[in-house]
Protein backbone atom coordinates (compact mmCIF):
# COMPACT_ATOMS: atom_id res chain seq x y z
CA UNK A 1 0.00 0.00 0.00
CA UNK A 2 1.65 3.46 -0.83
CA UNK A 3 1.91 5.07 2.17
CA UNK A 4 -0.31 8.19 3.02
CA UNK A 5 2.58 10.38 4.39
CA UNK A 6 4.69 10.19 1.51
CA UNK A 7 1.47 11.12 -0.38
CA UNK A 8 0.36 14.23 1.43
CA UNK A 9 4.33 15.23 1.35
CA UNK A 10 3.97 15.42 -2.73
CA UNK A 11 0.48 17.94 -1.96
CA UNK A 12 2.62 19.46 -0.11
CA UNK A 13 5.45 19.95 -2.92
CA UNK A 14 2.79 20.34 -5.70
CA UNK A 15 0.32 22.46 -3.68
CA UNK A 16 2.46 24.30 -0.92
CA UNK A 17 0.60 27.17 -0.68
CA UNK A 18 -2.93 26.17 -0.72
CA UNK A 19 -4.63 26.51 2.38
CA UNK A 20 -4.94 23.21 4.31
CA UNK A 21 -7.37 24.21 7.16
CA UNK A 22 -9.29 26.88 8.12
CA UNK A 23 -9.51 26.44 11.95
CA UNK A 24 -9.94 28.40 15.22
CA UNK A 25 -7.21 30.85 15.56
CA UNK A 26 -6.87 31.15 11.78
CA UNK A 27 -5.87 28.97 8.98
CA UNK A 28 -2.19 26.88 7.38
CA UNK A 29 -0.88 26.71 4.01
CA UNK A 30 0.42 22.63 3.33
CA UNK A 31 3.68 24.58 3.16
CA UNK A 32 3.43 25.51 7.14
CA UNK A 33 1.29 22.48 8.13
CA UNK A 34 4.43 20.43 7.14
CA UNK A 35 7.35 22.05 8.04
CA UNK A 36 5.77 22.46 11.26
CA UNK A 37 5.22 18.89 11.14
CA UNK A 38 8.53 17.89 10.71
CA UNK A 39 9.80 20.49 13.34
CA UNK A 40 7.69 18.87 15.98
CA UNK A 41 9.01 15.39 14.22
CA UNK A 42 12.29 16.38 15.04
CA UNK A 43 11.95 17.36 18.41
CA UNK A 44 9.80 14.62 19.58
CA UNK A 45 12.58 11.97 18.54
CA UNK A 46 14.24 12.27 21.49
CA UNK A 47 11.04 11.41 23.51
CA UNK A 48 10.76 7.84 24.92
CA UNK A 49 8.61 5.40 22.21
CA UNK A 50 4.70 5.27 22.32
CA UNK A 51 1.94 7.21 21.83
CA UNK A 52 1.47 11.43 21.39
CA UNK A 53 -1.66 13.03 23.40
CA UNK A 54 -2.52 16.03 21.46
CA UNK A 55 -4.59 18.02 23.33
CA UNK A 56 -6.79 21.21 21.60
CA UNK A 57 -9.90 22.00 19.57
CA UNK A 58 -9.97 22.81 15.97
CA UNK A 59 -7.11 24.90 15.45
CA UNK A 60 -4.53 24.16 12.41
CA UNK A 61 -1.88 23.34 15.44
CA UNK A 62 -3.70 19.93 16.40
CA UNK A 63 -2.87 19.06 12.45
CA UNK A 64 0.38 19.82 13.14
CA UNK A 65 0.66 17.79 16.08
CA UNK A 66 -1.06 14.62 14.40
CA UNK A 67 1.33 14.58 11.59
CA UNK A 68 4.28 15.26 13.62
CA UNK A 69 3.40 12.58 16.13
CA UNK A 70 3.48 10.18 12.90
CA UNK A 71 6.33 12.09 11.19
CA UNK A 72 8.43 10.93 14.04
CA UNK A 73 6.98 7.07 14.05
CA UNK A 74 4.49 7.68 17.23
CA UNK A 75 0.72 7.14 16.79
CA UNK A 76 -1.43 10.08 17.81
CA UNK A 77 -4.33 10.48 20.21
CA UNK A 78 -6.38 13.25 19.32
CA UNK A 79 -8.02 14.70 22.42
CA UNK A 80 -10.46 17.54 22.53
CA UNK A 81 -10.44 20.50 25.13
CA UNK A 82 -13.95 19.87 26.14
CA UNK A 83 -12.96 16.56 28.11
CA UNK A 84 -12.72 16.87 32.00
CA UNK A 85 -9.50 16.60 33.56
CA UNK A 86 -10.63 13.22 35.02
CA UNK A 87 -11.49 11.83 31.99
CA UNK A 88 -8.01 12.94 30.14
CA UNK A 89 -5.98 11.39 33.17
CA UNK A 90 -7.72 7.91 32.06
CA UNK A 91 -6.80 8.33 29.00
CA UNK A 92 -3.64 8.74 30.07
CA UNK A 93 -3.01 6.30 32.69
CA UNK A 94 -3.99 3.79 29.92
CA UNK A 95 -2.02 5.27 26.85
CA UNK A 96 1.40 6.07 28.75
CA UNK A 97 2.18 8.51 26.31
CA UNK A 98 5.49 9.46 25.48
CA UNK A 99 4.34 13.52 25.51
CA UNK A 100 1.26 15.15 25.88
CA UNK A 101 0.80 18.27 23.60
CA UNK A 102 -1.26 21.38 23.90
CA UNK A 103 -1.78 23.62 21.44
CA UNK A 104 0.89 25.99 23.30
CA UNK A 105 3.12 23.49 23.18
CA UNK A 106 3.17 22.63 19.55
CA UNK A 107 3.45 26.39 19.02
CA UNK A 108 6.45 26.62 21.24
CA UNK A 109 8.05 23.57 19.83
CA UNK A 110 7.43 24.53 15.73
CA UNK A 111 8.20 28.19 16.23
CA UNK A 112 11.43 27.85 14.65
CA UNK A 113 10.15 25.80 11.71
CA UNK A 114 12.24 26.52 8.15
CA UNK A 115 10.21 27.69 5.59
CA UNK A 116 11.32 25.62 3.23
CA UNK A 117 13.95 22.21 3.38
CA UNK A 118 13.33 18.89 4.14
CA UNK A 119 14.61 17.19 7.27
CA UNK A 120 15.01 13.45 7.28
CA UNK A 121 12.40 11.88 10.33
CA UNK A 122 11.40 8.09 10.74
CA UNK A 123 8.27 8.17 9.35
CA UNK A 124 5.51 5.35 9.61
CA UNK A 125 3.80 2.81 8.01
CA UNK A 126 2.26 -0.48 7.17
CA UNK A 127 0.87 -1.63 10.28
CA UNK A 128 2.42 0.89 12.39
CA UNK A 129 -0.26 2.44 14.85
CA UNK A 130 -1.07 5.53 13.51
CA UNK A 131 -3.60 6.98 15.68
CA UNK A 132 -5.75 5.97 18.79
CA UNK A 133 -9.32 7.20 19.16
CA UNK A 134 -10.68 6.71 22.75
CA UNK A 135 -14.52 6.01 22.78
CA UNK A 136 -16.94 4.86 25.92
CA UNK A 137 -16.01 1.69 27.31
CA UNK A 138 -18.66 0.12 29.68
CA UNK A 139 -16.62 -0.13 32.83
CA UNK A 140 -15.97 3.37 32.74
CA UNK A 141 -12.44 3.50 31.39
CA UNK A 142 -12.42 4.58 27.88
CA UNK A 143 -11.16 2.19 25.43
CA UNK A 144 -8.53 3.02 22.92
CA UNK A 145 -8.97 1.90 19.61
CA UNK A 146 -5.90 1.44 17.95
CA UNK A 147 -6.19 2.52 13.82
CA UNK A 148 -2.94 1.17 11.56
CA UNK A 149 -1.28 3.17 8.92
CA UNK A 150 -2.46 0.12 6.70
CA UNK A 151 -6.00 0.67 7.83
CA UNK A 152 -6.37 4.04 7.06
CA UNK A 153 -5.20 3.82 3.57
CA UNK A 154 -7.75 1.09 3.25
CA UNK A 155 -10.43 3.57 4.03
CA UNK A 156 -8.92 5.98 1.71
CA UNK A 157 -8.43 4.57 -0.70
CA UNK A 158 -12.01 3.18 -1.25
CA UNK A 159 -13.11 6.45 -0.48
CA UNK A 160 -11.03 7.85 -3.20
CA UNK A 161 -12.15 5.13 -5.37
CA UNK A 162 -15.76 6.07 -5.05
CA UNK A 163 -16.45 9.44 -4.44
CA UNK A 164 -15.16 11.31 -7.62
CA UNK A 165 -13.13 14.14 -5.34
CA UNK A 166 -11.32 16.57 -7.52
CA UNK A 167 -7.91 16.89 -6.82
CA UNK A 168 -7.23 20.19 -5.07
CA UNK A 169 -10.33 21.56 -6.00
CA UNK A 170 -12.44 20.31 -2.89
CA UNK A 171 -13.50 22.22 0.05
CA UNK A 172 -14.44 19.81 3.13
CA UNK A 173 -16.37 20.52 6.00
CA UNK A 174 -15.09 19.73 9.70
CA UNK A 175 -17.80 19.25 12.49
CA UNK A 176 -16.82 16.35 14.35
CA UNK A 177 -13.80 16.93 16.82
CA UNK A 178 -10.85 15.28 15.96
CA UNK A 179 -11.31 12.90 18.98
CA UNK A 180 -13.85 10.96 17.05
CA UNK A 181 -14.06 8.95 13.98
CA UNK A 182 -16.03 10.48 11.61
CA UNK A 183 -13.63 13.57 11.33
CA UNK A 184 -10.94 10.81 9.96
CA UNK A 185 -12.51 11.31 6.84
CA UNK A 186 -12.58 15.07 6.23
CA UNK A 187 -9.54 14.97 7.12
CA UNK A 188 -7.42 12.73 5.21
CA UNK A 189 -9.68 13.18 2.52
CA UNK A 190 -8.75 16.64 2.43
CA UNK A 191 -4.91 16.32 2.97
CA UNK A 192 -4.33 13.48 0.18
CA UNK A 193 -6.37 15.41 -2.49
CA UNK A 194 -5.14 18.89 -1.44
CA UNK A 195 -7.82 20.21 -0.48
CA UNK A 196 -9.04 22.79 2.27
CA UNK A 197 -10.47 21.68 5.62
CA UNK A 198 -13.13 23.86 6.55
CA UNK A 199 -13.70 22.99 11.05
CA UNK A 200 -16.77 24.18 12.58
CA UNK A 201 -15.71 25.44 16.14
CA UNK A 202 -18.15 24.39 19.20
CA UNK A 203 -19.00 27.83 19.68
CA UNK A 204 -19.65 28.09 16.23
CA UNK A 205 -22.05 25.27 16.61
CA UNK A 206 -23.76 26.71 19.55
CA UNK A 207 -24.48 29.95 17.93
CA UNK A 208 -27.27 29.90 14.86
CA UNK A 209 -26.44 32.75 13.16
CA UNK A 210 -22.72 32.61 13.54
CA UNK A 211 -23.02 28.76 12.54
CA UNK A 212 -25.08 29.97 8.98
CA UNK A 213 -22.66 33.07 8.41
CA UNK A 214 -19.66 30.63 8.45
CA UNK A 215 -21.03 28.55 6.09
CA UNK A 216 -22.48 30.95 3.57
CA UNK A 217 -18.55 32.24 3.27
CA UNK A 218 -17.30 28.60 3.52
CA UNK A 219 -17.26 27.43 -0.11
CA UNK A 220 -18.01 23.78 0.96
CA UNK A 221 -17.88 21.08 -1.90
CA UNK A 222 -17.75 18.40 0.36
CA UNK A 223 -20.07 17.94 3.57
CA UNK A 224 -18.83 15.40 6.27
CA UNK A 225 -21.09 15.63 9.51
CA UNK A 226 -23.70 13.41 11.42
CA UNK A 227 -26.87 12.90 10.19
CA UNK A 228 -28.25 15.42 13.32
CA UNK A 229 -26.13 18.03 12.08
CA UNK A 230 -27.58 18.15 9.04
CA UNK A 231 -30.87 17.55 10.64
CA UNK A 232 -30.29 20.69 12.76
CA UNK A 233 -29.14 22.79 9.82
CA UNK A 234 -32.12 22.10 7.86
CA UNK A 235 -34.34 23.87 10.64
CA UNK A 236 -32.74 27.11 8.97
CA UNK A 237 -34.78 27.83 5.76
CA UNK A 238 -31.84 29.56 4.01
CA UNK A 239 -29.98 26.03 4.45
CA UNK A 240 -29.70 25.23 0.66
CA UNK A 241 -27.99 25.16 -2.72
CA UNK A 242 -28.09 29.23 -2.72
CA UNK A 243 -26.11 29.29 0.43
CA UNK A 244 -23.76 26.82 -0.32
CA UNK A 245 -23.31 26.89 -4.06
CA UNK A 246 -20.57 24.80 -4.39
CA UNK A 247 -21.88 21.50 -2.38
CA UNK A 248 -21.21 18.65 -4.32
CA UNK A 249 -21.86 15.51 -2.15
CA UNK A 250 -22.90 14.67 1.58
CA UNK A 251 -21.05 12.02 3.32
CA UNK A 252 -22.65 10.57 6.74
CA UNK A 253 -22.10 8.43 8.71
CA UNK A 254 -22.08 7.60 12.88
CA UNK A 255 -25.28 7.42 13.47
CA UNK A 256 -29.15 6.75 11.11
CA UNK A 257 -29.45 8.61 8.11
CA UNK A 258 -33.32 9.71 8.82
CA UNK A 259 -35.25 9.18 5.35
CA UNK A 260 -36.23 12.72 6.43
CA UNK A 261 -32.84 14.20 6.51
CA UNK A 262 -31.49 12.64 2.96
CA UNK A 263 -34.74 13.52 1.54
CA UNK A 264 -34.51 17.27 2.88
CA UNK A 265 -31.24 17.90 1.56
CA UNK A 266 -31.51 16.45 -1.91
CA UNK A 267 -34.81 18.76 -2.42
CA UNK A 268 -32.62 21.64 -0.76
CA UNK A 269 -29.27 20.72 -2.84
CA UNK A 270 -30.96 18.46 -5.79
CA UNK A 271 -27.22 19.33 -7.41
CA UNK A 272 -25.51 17.22 -4.58
CA UNK A 273 -24.97 13.40 -3.93
CA UNK A 274 -26.23 12.10 -0.81
CA UNK A 275 -24.51 9.35 0.84
CA UNK A 276 -24.92 6.89 4.18
CA UNK A 277 -22.15 5.21 5.10
CA UNK A 278 -21.51 3.05 8.04
CA UNK A 279 -19.36 1.75 10.57
CA UNK A 280 -17.41 1.43 14.01
CA UNK A 281 -14.45 3.38 14.74
CA UNK A 282 -12.77 -0.19 14.95
CA UNK A 283 -13.01 -0.72 11.69
CA UNK A 284 -11.74 2.76 10.36
CA UNK A 285 -14.77 5.54 10.28
CA UNK A 286 -16.74 3.30 7.54
CA UNK A 287 -17.23 -0.19 5.90
CA UNK A 288 -20.56 -0.12 4.09
CA UNK A 289 -22.03 2.98 1.61
CA UNK A 290 -24.53 3.59 -0.11
CA UNK A 291 -25.72 6.52 -2.19
CA UNK A 292 -29.08 8.08 -1.25
CA UNK A 293 -30.69 8.85 -5.08
CA UNK A 294 -34.78 9.00 -5.64
CA UNK A 295 -35.16 5.43 -6.56
CA UNK A 296 -33.33 4.51 -2.97
CA UNK A 297 -35.27 6.92 -1.49
CA UNK A 298 -38.29 6.12 -2.94
CA UNK A 299 -37.76 2.37 -2.02
CA UNK A 300 -37.09 2.20 1.58
CA UNK A 301 -37.87 3.93 5.14
CA UNK A 302 -35.82 3.31 6.88
CA UNK A 303 -32.84 4.00 4.72
CA UNK A 304 -30.30 1.15 4.51
CA UNK A 305 -26.91 1.55 5.38
CA UNK A 306 -25.13 0.06 2.12
CA UNK A 307 -22.89 -1.68 0.68
CA UNK A 308 -19.73 -3.07 1.69
CA UNK A 309 -16.72 -2.02 0.81
CA UNK A 310 -14.68 -3.93 -1.98
CA UNK A 311 -11.46 -6.00 0.09
CA UNK A 312 -13.85 -6.26 3.38
CA UNK A 313 -16.66 -8.26 3.94
CA UNK A 314 -19.66 -7.96 6.26
CA UNK A 315 -21.26 -10.92 7.48
CA UNK A 316 -24.71 -11.38 9.28
CA UNK A 317 -23.83 -14.14 12.29
CA UNK A 318 -26.45 -15.95 14.07
CA UNK A 319 -25.88 -15.81 17.77
CA UNK A 320 -24.14 -19.48 17.43
CA UNK A 321 -21.99 -17.74 14.67
CA UNK A 322 -22.97 -18.98 11.56
CA UNK A 323 -23.62 -17.03 8.45
CA UNK A 324 -27.66 -15.80 8.64
CA UNK A 325 -29.73 -16.25 5.63
CA UNK A 326 -30.30 -13.44 3.21
CA UNK A 327 -33.07 -11.27 5.02
CA UNK A 328 -32.47 -12.59 8.14
CA UNK A 329 -31.65 -10.61 11.21
CA UNK A 330 -28.05 -11.17 12.96
CA UNK A 331 -24.93 -9.45 14.10
CA UNK A 332 -23.21 -7.57 11.88
CA UNK A 333 -19.41 -9.04 11.94
CA UNK A 334 -16.83 -6.78 9.48
CA UNK A 335 -13.43 -8.78 8.25
CA UNK A 336 -10.76 -6.94 6.18
CA UNK A 337 -7.84 -4.57 6.08
CA UNK A 338 -9.73 -1.68 8.05
CA UNK A 339 -10.23 -3.47 11.16
CA UNK A 340 -8.46 -2.37 14.01
CA UNK A 341 -5.63 -4.57 15.58
CA UNK A 342 -7.76 -3.78 19.26
CA UNK A 343 -7.54 -1.83 21.93
CA UNK A 344 -4.73 -0.56 23.21
CA UNK A 345 -3.40 -2.05 26.60
CA UNK A 346 -6.39 -4.27 26.91
CA UNK A 347 -6.17 -7.77 25.69
CA UNK A 348 -8.99 -8.66 27.56
CA UNK A 349 -11.34 -6.34 25.72
CA UNK A 350 -9.84 -7.16 22.29
CA UNK A 351 -9.88 -11.12 22.44
CA UNK A 352 -13.74 -10.09 23.08
CA UNK A 353 -14.51 -8.08 19.94
CA UNK A 354 -11.64 -8.79 17.65
CA UNK A 355 -10.55 -12.40 16.15
CA UNK A 356 -8.82 -13.43 12.95
CA UNK A 357 -10.23 -15.52 10.15
CA UNK A 358 -8.34 -17.03 7.19
CA UNK A 359 -5.51 -14.58 8.08
CA UNK A 360 -7.99 -11.53 8.06
CA UNK A 361 -8.73 -9.43 11.12
CA UNK A 362 -12.44 -9.35 12.01
CA UNK A 363 -14.91 -7.24 14.47
CA UNK A 364 -17.88 -8.27 16.28
CA UNK A 365 -19.56 -4.86 15.73
CA UNK A 366 -22.05 -5.43 18.58
CA UNK A 367 -25.08 -4.11 15.86
CA UNK A 368 -27.84 -5.86 14.41
CA UNK A 369 -28.58 -6.31 11.19
CA UNK A 370 -29.92 -8.20 8.04
CA UNK A 371 -28.92 -8.36 4.23
CA UNK A 372 -30.46 -8.45 1.35
CA UNK A 373 -28.92 -8.91 -2.15
CA UNK A 374 -25.74 -7.52 -0.59
CA UNK A 375 -27.44 -4.27 0.62
CA UNK A 376 -27.03 -3.70 4.67
CA UNK A 377 -29.84 -2.32 6.93
CA UNK A 378 -29.12 -1.49 10.30
CA UNK A 379 -31.66 -2.25 13.21
CA UNK A 380 -30.47 -0.97 16.37
CA UNK A 381 -28.21 -2.45 19.16
CA UNK A 382 -27.47 -5.62 20.78
CA UNK A 383 -26.07 -4.60 24.03
CA UNK A 384 -26.07 -1.45 26.27
CA UNK A 385 -23.99 1.31 23.84
CA UNK A 386 -26.32 4.11 22.40
CA UNK A 387 -26.13 7.10 20.07
CA UNK A 388 -26.84 10.40 21.77
CA UNK A 389 -26.43 13.47 18.91
CA UNK A 390 -24.28 10.99 17.00
CA UNK A 391 -22.07 10.41 20.70
CA UNK A 392 -21.24 7.00 20.97
CA UNK A 393 -22.17 6.36 24.94
CA UNK A 394 -21.96 2.87 26.75
CA UNK A 395 -24.50 2.81 29.46
CA UNK A 396 -22.41 1.28 31.88
CA UNK A 397 -19.98 4.09 31.45
CA UNK A 398 -22.20 6.42 32.48
CA UNK A 399 -23.51 3.90 35.28
CA UNK A 400 -20.26 3.74 36.82
CA UNK A 401 -19.76 7.32 37.07
CA UNK A 402 -22.93 7.70 38.92
CA UNK A 403 -22.14 5.29 41.24
CA UNK A 404 -18.69 6.95 42.38
CA UNK A 405 -20.42 10.13 43.75
CA UNK A 406 -20.64 10.39 47.43
CA UNK A 407 -24.03 9.21 48.77
CA UNK A 408 -24.89 7.23 45.75
CA UNK A 409 -26.04 3.63 46.48
CA UNK A 410 -26.94 2.56 42.75
CA UNK A 411 -27.84 4.08 39.65
CA UNK A 412 -29.23 2.47 36.55
CA UNK A 413 -29.06 5.03 33.45
CA UNK A 414 -31.18 4.78 30.21
CA UNK A 415 -32.02 6.31 26.93
CA UNK A 416 -34.74 8.55 26.50
CA UNK A 417 -36.33 7.62 22.88
CA UNK A 418 -38.60 9.65 20.61
CA UNK A 419 -39.72 8.19 17.86
CA UNK A 420 -36.84 5.21 17.80
CA UNK A 421 -34.46 8.61 18.11
CA UNK A 422 -32.22 8.72 21.31
CA UNK A 423 -32.46 12.01 22.58
CA UNK A 424 -30.71 12.30 26.00
CA UNK A 425 -29.90 9.88 29.06
CA UNK A 426 -31.89 9.17 32.58
CA UNK A 427 -30.44 8.38 35.84
CA UNK A 428 -32.52 6.10 37.96
CA UNK A 429 -30.25 6.65 41.06
CA UNK A 430 -30.44 5.47 45.11
CA UNK A 431 -29.03 7.49 47.21
CA UNK A 432 -27.92 6.30 50.98
CA UNK A 433 -30.10 8.96 52.24
CA UNK A 434 -32.72 9.76 49.74
CA UNK A 435 -33.08 13.53 48.99
CA UNK A 436 -36.90 14.04 49.99
CA UNK A 437 -37.98 17.50 48.63
CA UNK A 438 -34.28 18.58 47.65
CA UNK A 439 -34.65 16.31 44.44
CA UNK A 440 -33.92 18.88 42.00
CA UNK A 441 -31.11 20.57 44.47
CA UNK A 442 -29.58 16.72 44.43
CA UNK A 443 -29.50 16.59 40.96
CA UNK A 444 -27.60 19.78 40.10
CA UNK A 445 -25.47 18.22 42.48
CA UNK A 446 -24.79 15.23 40.93
CA UNK A 447 -24.73 16.37 37.41
CA UNK A 448 -21.97 18.88 38.95
CA UNK A 449 -19.87 16.35 40.29
CA UNK A 450 -20.53 13.98 37.05
CA UNK A 451 -18.94 16.99 34.51
CA UNK A 452 -16.28 16.88 35.92
CA UNK A 453 -15.54 13.07 35.07
CA UNK A 454 -17.50 12.60 31.97
CA UNK A 455 -18.09 14.69 28.62
CA UNK A 456 -20.84 16.69 28.53
CA UNK A 457 -22.83 14.82 26.01
CA UNK A 458 -22.95 11.68 28.38
CA UNK A 459 -24.28 13.68 31.58
CA UNK A 460 -27.97 12.00 32.32
CA UNK A 461 -30.36 15.28 31.00
CA UNK A 462 -32.73 13.98 33.93
CA UNK A 463 -32.44 12.30 37.12
CA UNK A 464 -34.61 10.53 39.65
CA UNK A 465 -34.31 9.27 42.59
CA UNK A 466 -35.45 6.38 44.28
CA UNK A 467 -35.86 4.62 47.68
CA UNK A 468 -34.87 1.12 45.86
CA UNK A 469 -35.09 -0.17 42.13
CA UNK A 470 -37.48 -2.66 41.10
CA UNK A 471 -36.25 -6.08 40.86
CA UNK A 472 -36.38 -8.56 38.25
CA UNK A 473 -37.07 -12.25 39.10
CA UNK A 474 -33.46 -13.22 38.97
CA UNK A 475 -32.83 -10.24 41.56
CA UNK A 476 -31.31 -7.47 39.10
CA UNK A 477 -32.26 -4.15 39.10
CA UNK A 478 -35.62 -4.11 36.13
CA UNK A 479 -34.42 -2.15 33.51
CA UNK A 480 -38.13 -2.34 31.62
CA UNK A 481 -40.09 -1.74 34.31
CA UNK A 482 -37.71 1.64 34.91
CA UNK A 483 -38.03 2.63 31.27
CA UNK A 484 -41.77 2.41 31.52
CA UNK A 485 -41.62 5.66 34.00
CA UNK A 486 -39.83 7.12 31.31
CA UNK A 487 -42.70 6.50 28.46
P1 LIG B 1 -18.54 5.15 16.28
O1 LIG B 1 -17.53 4.15 16.67
O2 LIG B 1 -18.65 6.30 17.21
O3 LIG B 1 -18.41 5.56 14.84
O4 LIG B 1 -19.95 4.42 16.40
C1 LIG B 1 -20.19 3.25 15.67
C2 LIG B 1 -21.62 2.85 15.80
O5 LIG B 1 -22.48 3.88 15.32
C3 LIG B 1 -21.96 1.65 14.97
O6 LIG B 1 -21.56 0.44 15.60
C4 LIG B 1 -23.48 1.79 14.83
O7 LIG B 1 -24.12 1.35 15.99
C5 LIG B 1 -23.62 3.30 14.70
N1 LIG B 1 -23.63 3.73 13.28
C6 LIG B 1 -22.58 4.15 12.55
N2 LIG B 1 -22.97 4.49 11.30
C7 LIG B 1 -24.30 4.27 11.22
C8 LIG B 1 -25.29 4.41 10.19
N3 LIG B 1 -25.00 4.87 8.99
N4 LIG B 1 -26.56 4.05 10.49
C9 LIG B 1 -26.90 3.59 11.72
N5 LIG B 1 -26.01 3.45 12.73
C10 LIG B 1 -24.72 3.79 12.49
Amino acid sequence: MSNLLERIQSVVAAHGDRIAHVGSHGSITYRELWARAQTLALALANHAPGPVMVIGHKEPFMLVGFLGSVLSGRAYIPVDTSLPAARVERIQATAEPSAMLTMADVETLTNHWPATGEQQVRAMGGEDPFYIIFTSGSTGDPKGVVITHDCLVAFVDWMLSEQGLRPGAEVFLNQAPFSFDLSVMDLYLSLVTGGTLVSLTKDDIADSRALFAKLRTSDITVWVSTPSFAQMCLVERSFDAAMLPGMRRFLFCGEALAHKTAAGLASRFPEAQVWNTYGPTEATVATTSVLVDAALLTAHDPLPIGYERPGSTVVIRRPDGSPADDGERGEIIILGPNVSPGYLARPDLTSAAFFSEDGRRGYRTGDRGYAKGGLLFFEGRMDFQVKVRGHRIELGDVEAHVREVPGVVDAVVLPVERRGVVESLAAFVVMREHPGDGEFAASQSLRTTLATRIPDYMLPRRVEFLESFPITPNGKADRKALAARLA
